[in-house]
């Protein structure tokens, strides 16, 4: 569809960052480019089916920015998950594997009511290990998991593959 390719034509690859070897997906060409970001935030919204959330969960940090600007589409809330360290009342904390070590993720205990619908997004799904240690804080909390939805999936990952609890939505797939 052409407006998904005009959001991919802002994506850039980025060789050897962080790491040799990697080839990272920059987006900032797509948040810099007032069009883009917009029909990004729009595709993400369309793209979701059944009920509409009530809360849109943004992880730390380029999560934040679609999170929130999906949110404020939706008239929905946003609930942000951080690093370690950073929310400053009562946490559920995860940890998840990374390449080499360990890394962990935090939400306020009290960011939801039993049961509240809500959706997780981020800007893009790589092993799947952020967005499963989301999940596993939104089961805790006692949300009502809406599904995942990501503006870029490096699909040769497969991710998806271990992200059984709910459904996962990509606008663009690599
Ligand atoms: P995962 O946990 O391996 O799925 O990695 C996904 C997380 O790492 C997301 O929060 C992304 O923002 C970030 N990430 C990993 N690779 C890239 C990339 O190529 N571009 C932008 N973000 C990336």
């Amino acid at each position: 569809e052409a407006a998904v390719a005009q959001v991919q034509g802002l994506i850039r690859d980025i060789p050897d960052f962080p790491k040799p070897g990697i080839i990272f997906k920059d987006i900032t060409p797509l948040l810099g480019d007032a069009e883009g970001f917009r029909l990004a935030v729009d595709l993400l919204a369309d793209s979701i089916e059944g009920p509409t959330p009530e809360y849109i969960v943004g992880t730390e940090s380029r999560g934040f920015i679609f999170g929130a600007a999906l949110a404020y589409k939706l008239g929905a809330g946003f609930i942000p998950v951080r690093k370690p360290g950073k929310l400053p009342s009562e946490v559920h904390a995860c940890e998840y594997q990374l390449e080499y070590g360990t890394d962990a993720l935090e939400v306020h205990r009290d960011a939801l009511h039993q049961g509240a619908r809500t959706l997780i997004v981020d800007d893009l799904l790589a092993t799947g290990g952020t967005a499963r240690a989301t999940g596993d804080l939104l089961r805790r909390l006692g949300a009502e998991m809406l599904g995942y939805s990501f503006v870029i999936e490096l699909t040769f990952l497969a991710a998806r593959e271990h992200m059984t609890d709910a459904p996962v939505h990509s606008l663009i797939q690599y």
